[in-house]
């Protein structure tokens, strides 16, 4: 399958599960969006018209337990950042994410159901070059102990975490890499959702997380991991962390070329820098171009004319 051209879906597929805050059981619907539409959530279900939403970082209202989108009339999609990934991360720039509830279902706290979907509906090229988000230069946030980075990257889309808990079952782990569809289902697509068990028991008393258990969250305690199942990656938290930032740099609403970085960092660092990259103009540009890893052709900045150089795509083939 060729990237050079922007893709969507074939046609519908749908997911069924609980979302991770209510416990209320939530659809989920991917299909076909036109050139150039982007990611659209769709919140169908709801008194009067359904309401449709952009996947962009302005429409970001909370980033405190999960990436939460909304407009002035409040919240309207939890828990974005799975699917996004899954979406950005398997090479679909144009999708229609329908969602009959509050919430997008958590599934087993990875994005696998959602790659499961995708391959269900099948991924399509549509007539038109793809666009990027092209990095110019480093863009930087720190927030408290975390440290967030974006970079100019020759190679595509990086994606580079880094955690540091005191928690000594998960302590310090790393992982990063070259972000395409096959390395993003075979590398972090099945990392899951992780937590403390003192945290998760705050949050269900708080009346949060009431659908988190351990068929959708990875928990430890000051000791051990807590799921008699085990891990999927013996660094699945650090898997997971990129993961999260697949899907909350999706809300850029391009792909990016450029690295990131997170030290410590969480949803709120990923839209701290998202949000600090995109309003610095000179940071930054759109450009459009054949997606073929390390291609020399040439690259067309959307509205400057041909900029000649070498770039390459954010996806490369869909070989191994
Ligand atoms: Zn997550």
């Amino acid at each position: 399958m060729k990237f050079s051209r922007q893709t969507t879906l074939r046609a519908q597929a749908t997911v069924a599960g609980v979302g991770v805050h209510s416990g209320l059981p939530v659809t989920l619907t991917l299909g076909p969006a036109p050139v150039d539409a982007g990611l659209i959530f769709v919140r169908t279900g709801l008194e009067g018209s359904d309401r449709e939403i952009q996947a962009t970082a302005e429409h970001v209202v909370a980033t405190d337990l999960a990436t939460v989108l909304g407009d002035r009339d409040g919240p309207l999609i939890s828990t974005a950042e799975h699917v996004l990934a899954a979406l950005r991360g398997m090479g679909v720039d144009n999708a229609v994410i329908e969602v009959d509830g509050p919430e997008v279902p958590i599934m087993d706290g990875s994005a696998a159901a959602f790659i499961a979907a995708i391959d269900q509906a099948g991924i399509v090229n549509q007539p038109a070059q793809r666009r990027f988000i092209q990095v110019l230069k480093p863009i930087s946030v720190k927030m408290g102990d975390s440290f967030g980075e974006i970079r100019p990257y020759a190679n595509g889309f990086r994606a580079e975490v880094e955690i540091d808990f005191t928690n000594p079952v998960i302590g310090q782990q790393s992982y990063g890499f070259d972000v395409s569809p096959e390395r993003f289902r075979r590398e972090v697509g099945r990392a899951r959702t992780f937590g403390l068990m003192g945290d998760v028991a705050r949050l269900w008393s708080a009346g949060y997380a009431l659908g988190a258990s351990f068929e959708n969250t990875v928990v430890f305690d000051d000791e051990r991991l807590l799921n008699t199942e085990g891990l999927r990656y013996a660094d699945e938290c650090a898997r997971h962390k990129v993961l999260d930032v697949i899907g909350d740099l999706a809300l850029a609403g391009l792909p990016l070329l450029g690295a990131y970085r997170s030290v410590r960092g969480g949803h709120k660092l990923n839209h701290a820098v998202l949000t600090a990259l995109l309003a610095d103009r000179t940071a930054w540009r759109v450009v459009e171009g054949e997606a073929a890893r390390r291609t020399t052709r040439p690259v067309v900045e959307v509205g400057s004319g041909i900029v000649g150089g070498r770039i390459a795509a954010a996806y490369g083939p869909d070989v191994s």
